[in-house]
């Protein structure tokens, strides 16, 4: 499928068996080194690299045309395939053993000058994003890409081999509560009436179950306006999955093929499944954390028994004392730094007890323990043990996140390692003290567990919810549940949450009365699939496995979005936009100028070309018109 008019074989096709042969190649100029007489030029493609030779003696015509050759110039090669002399080949490149020898050369496009180099190393993410289509070229993004459409290929077959329907649900919709803020998009037919894009289709999945479609499946794109992170971006696609009647472990054993699938076509790398599994209690307790990185050891353990009667007060009166055994003697300087890191968690302060080579103890609290204790506690000569005192839930908080720090400060971790897991059985509500009510830890349409059925709304602090969380390397995958299917158990569960009568109808109304008219027993799952991507291509930055992801506040350098709309349209909509919003909006803020320069020009000043809208924009407060 190669072959086209344009070319004959992709630049990364090159090899010694296709010597004398002749090709026609078509791409970018990555590189060109100009030696008075010869030309070099590395002739790059989305398959790789050729180098191309261009002698004046042999192709004077394509010469000539190749000293006005710059970085990033289309252009399109004929020539016959050579193989390099010994002394010149380059065994970096997978085609470094040969060289096209040009006939006859075209430029086929040019390039203005570049913002930044495609291989400068820590070019500002801003001016990247600016120029997504000359950052996409980069080899680590053309990487990157390729193996999200790959996985995704490899999701659908895996998914249609096993009778799911590929459903498209709306994206202007609803309210569908998942946690996060609502975008609204106001609607002209109606004004003064706003569609909701979905956090996810959790409720038209449910809808497609009680419509008889027995199992769904859609690579989905959610919208959630978060304040960003890091690791958040504000549209997440996600593999979305539903099944009627549904079978834990047939969903488990899905899913664990797939990923099996997925690493070994992918990356070649075979994952042992079945996955181990651990209830979030269980989680919680050994490691801290509800998506614990089981690639390493360094488990909590619980000493709030021994220490009951201790005679350090911090002990004795925290709620759980619980601690980690670090194989390693900390000096003072690592203990300060970790016990500001504890402070950042949460934490009073990290009391501790240090083991020398020798076995000697080295502690200020050393004193306050009694022999009990101090065996509990009793470590390996030159390891640390440190502690954490407080309720249960800061305890874990602050040992989990001294254990992945460790994990990783210490080389615990190995880092081809893949360890897959399932977390179960997560409790079902917990509290919003600042708000005075009870929310859901999923979402407010999972059931809770078999022994949970009739009593969840009696107790609802030790509930337990039929959910589940897929986890890798300390990284939450996603995460679905077995849901309510029976109208009066729903109604109850929104009831708990403090919902009246009235917001369950013009909320859910639709939901309560499709579970009244047959509803199977169903349940699901969703999956990160940006996070997939990054944990199959080990890429930290969330934003480099998006082809076009918006910056950290939301915004698009490339497009200017989001931007201004004209009165016009704020009139259709029966919008106006208060004092507020116009006052607080940015000007527009551009990547500073940079010097660029084709690379063998000499250097001068590029001023990126305006977008004429804001970059960090707190966007426009919008209210319907009462006028
Ligand atoms: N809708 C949920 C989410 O997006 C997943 C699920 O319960 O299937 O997190």
């Amino acid at each position: 499928m190669t072959e086209t008019t344009w070319r004959t074989h992709m630049c990364g096709d090159a090899r010694p068996d296709h010597v004398g042969e002749t090709m026609i190649l078509a791409g970018w100029c990555a590189r060109r080194r100009d030696h008075g007489g010869l030309v070099f030029v590395d002739l790059r493609d989305r398959s790789g690299v050729t180098q191309l030779v261009i002698n004046p003696e042999l192709a004077p015509e394509a010469a000539a045309l190749a000293h006005q050759v710059r970085n990033e110039f289309v252009l399109r090669a004929e020539g016959t395939l050579v193989a390099r002399t010994a002394e010149t080949v380059n065994p970096n490149m997978p085609t470094g053993s040969v060289e096209l020898q040009v006939r006859a050369l075209e430029i086929v496009s040019r390039s203005t000058p570049l913002p930044f180099q495609l291989d400068e190393e820590n070019v500002d993410e801003t001016l990247r994003l600016r120029y997504r289509w000359l950052d996409l070229r980069r080899d680590k993004l053309q990487r990157n890409i390729g193996l999200r459409a790959q996985m995704v290929g490899i999701i659908r077959r895996e998914m249609e081999a096993a009778g799911f329907l590929d459903i498209q649900t709306p994206i202007l919709f609803k309210p569908t509560p998942e946690g996060a803020r609502d975008f609204v998009v106001p609607s002209r037919l109606q004004p003064g009436r706003f569609y909701a894009l979905p956090q996810s289709p959790q409720i038209l999945k449910q809808l497609t179950m009680v419509a008889g479609f027995d199992r769904y499946y859609q690579i989905a794109v959610c919208f959630r306006d978060e304040d960003l992170r890091a690791d958040r971006v504000q549209e997440i696609t996600q593999l979305d999955v539903e099944m009627s009647f549904p079978d834990q472990e047939l969903l488990f054993a899905l899913m664990e093929r797939m990923y099996a699938r997925i690493w070994e076509e992918c990356l070649g790398v075979q994952i042992e499944t079945p996955f181990p599994r651990l209830t979030f209690a269980e989680a919680d307790r050994r490691f801290g954390s509800d998506k614990p990185d089981t690639r390493f050891g360094l488990e909590l353990e619980d000493a709030t028994d021994v220490t009951r009667g201790s005679e350090f007060g911090v002990f004795a009166n925290a709620q759980a004392v619980r601690f980690l055994r670090v194989p390693q003697e900390l000096s003072r300087a690592d203990l300060a730094r970790l016990e500001e890191l504890a402070k950042e968690w949460g934490a009073k302060g990290l009391a501790y007890l240090v083991y020398d080579e020798e076995g000697e103890v080295r502690s200020p609290i050393a004193k306050f323990l009694s022999e009990d204790e101090l065996a509990r506690f009793r470590g390996d000569p030159a390891s640390t043990v440190l502690f954490a005192a407080d309720t249960w839930e800061a305890t874990s908080r602050v040992l989990g996140a001294l254990r992945s720090h460790l994990g990783d400060e210490l080389g615990l971790i190995d880092d081809d390692a893949f360890t897959f897991l399932w977390v179960t059985d997560f409790p079902m509500f917990e509290r919003d003290e600042e708000a005075g009510r009870w929310t859901a830890v999923h979402h407010p349409f999972t059931r809770p567990v078999a022994e949970w059925s009739d009593r969840f709304h009696d107790e609802p602090a030790n509930a337990l919810a039929h959910t589940y969380d897929l986890v890798v390397n300390g990284n939450e995958l996603g995460g679905g549940s077995f849901r309510i299917h029976e109208p009066e158990i729903q109604a109850k569960v929104f009831e708990l949450l403090g919902l009246t009568e009235e917001e369950q109808r013009t909320k859910f109304g639709f939901l309560l009365d499709a579970l009244a008219m047959g509803a199977p027993p169903h349940g699901g799952i969703a999956l990160g699939i940006d996070r997939m991507v990054m944990v199959l291509a080990s890429e930290p930055n969330l934003r480099d496995v998006i082809a076009f992801p918006k910056n950290q506040a939301g915004a698009d350098p490339m497009s200017g979005a989001p931007s201004d709309v004209t009165q016009e349209q704020l009139d259709e909509l029966g919008i106006r936009l208060t004092g507020v919003a116009s006052a607080v909006r940015p000007t527009a803020q551009e990547p500073a100028a940079r010097i660029t320069r084709h690379d063998d020009e000499a250097p001068h000043v590029q001023q990126p070309a305006p977008v004429g809208e804001p970059e960090a924009p707190t966007g426009p407060v919008m209210s319907p018109d009462d006028s």
